[in-house]
């Protein structure tokens, strides 16, 4: 069944007009709708680049237009030690600073902490000298040291909505434990109690501060299901989260994006019990294109994943297309996974595109899977644009196609 209609943000503020969201129309679970921010719109469902460092690896920010991106991520964890927030609050923030002037997502950090610091552990664990140890959480916040220089740091809910104040991203996200799979329901229990408490300390920081950023710009506040792999966590996740009245809702944890058989058991216990009203996103999802198909069909708007620009520079390439079979969307392609290996030599002297009808720079300019391969092969540093542009663009326009479908146009 398809109907239409228009759903504002309930946020009742004298400035909530710089974020809305409106949902223009759904078929089955899939939604299209227009987030509003005060870097412009974004038309969901999105598939979102991420910009680890404040740029989206290989590509500049005009390139990055290019792709069609309408947001971009940025990575608090990252940031925060280089170039650090003095550089960048003298810098006037990341828009500024990467000469990108749509809308920007920071994610809270919490995830690099815990997987860097992980990394750390592991490898003094194996003997490997480097100058850091692992992190220790606590209920008021993680105690971690830079996986740079060693150095001792500390982020507490408040601090992580700080930093992304400086750092001035259209969305931030709360602090929250990101959940390793592999731990036991007792202790995925009481970090759920840490990371709701997480939410609410950060909820609160974000009304403390107008739900501005240091610049004067309004901030949205998305808050994070978490709970792993356990039904009844899950669900508590979900109500915790959405009794706050944050922004959007956003679906974290290892499982997510990664496992896509356990993200789609965990999308199919939390769903019925989000919000219509409020913007979805799927957190770290969007490795293969099958991914984002399958996550708009669980009822999300907004996908990220470092994996189309890291599948890129090791020689990963998307083909395939999407299709539209008994009125439900289904991609289709020759490769597993939707991924060409651009290493293989039966590409040497193939005079074909990447993929024929492919809209992005590399594609339109004519660059052959030939002329691709041999770059790949002599590590050309030109390879990494030319891969990169076409992986983010393929997952885009995915995502333009299912919104155009939705919305029957
Ligand atoms: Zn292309």
């Amino acid at each position: 069944m398809r109907y239409n209609r228009v759903v504002m943000s309930k946020t009742k503020r004298a400035f909530s007009k710089a974020f809305s969201f409106k949902l223009h129309s759904t078929k089955g679970k899939m939604r299209a709708g227009t987030l509003t921010t005060p870097h412009g719109v974004v038309e969901t469902p999105i598939f979102m680049p991420v910009g680890t460092v404040g740029s989206v690896k290989a590509l500049d920010s005009v390139d990055v237009t290019n792709t069609q991106a309408q947001i971009i991520l940025g990575n608090t964890y990252h940031l925060y030690l280089r170039p650090g927030m003095k550089t960048m609050q003298q810098m006037g923030g990341l828009h500024t600073f990467m000469r990108w002037d749509k809308p920007i997502l920071t994610d809270s950090g919490g995830f690099q902490v815990l997987s860097l610091g992980d990394a750390i552990a592991h490898k003094q664990e194996r003997g490997v000298k480097q100058g850091s140890t692992g992190v220790k959480i606590t209920d008021d916040g993680v105690e971690f040291r830079s996986h740079l220089d060693g150095s001792p740091h500390m982020f507490t809910p408040e601090k992580s909505i700080q930093i992304q104040r400086e750092i001035g991203s259209d969305i931030m996200m709360a602090f929250d434990e990101a959940l390793p799979d592999s731990k036991s329901q007792k202790y995925a229990a009481e970090s759920l109690v840490r990371t709701h408490d997480w939410a609410t300390r950060c909820f609160n920081y974000w009304e403390k501060c107008n739900r501005r950023s240091v610049y004067g710009t309004y901030q949205s506040l998305f808050g994070i299901v978490q709970g792993g792999l356990f039904e009844n966590l899950r669900l508590a996740s979900v109500k915790h989260i959405t009794s706050l009245d944050f922004d959007g809702i956003a679906l974290g944890g290892e499982t997510v994006g990664y496992n896509l058989a356990g993200t789609h058991r965990v999308m199919e216990w939390v769903e019925p019990l989000m919000p219509v009203s409020k913007p979805r996103y799927a957190m770290g999802m969007g490795m293969n294109p099958i991914d984002l198909v399958e996550g708009v069909k669980m009822g999300f708007d907004m996908f990220d994943c470092v994996a189309p620009a890291r599948l890129a520079r090791n020689g990963s390439l998307y083909v395939g297309e999407l299709v539209f079979a008994g009125g439900q969307p289904v991609f289709e392609s020759e490769c597993t996974n939707g991924r060409m290996s651009i290493a293989r030599s039966e590409y040497t002297t193939d005079d074909g595109l990447i993929q024929n009808g492919c809209d992005c720079q590399t594609c339109k300019a004519g660059y052959t899977r030939a002329y691709l391969r041999h770059l790949y092969k002599t590590k050309e540093l030109t390879y990494f644009r030319l891969a990169t542009q076409h992986n983010i663009r393929f997952m885009i326009r995915l995502t333009e196609q299912l919104r155009s479908f939705i919305l029957d146009k």
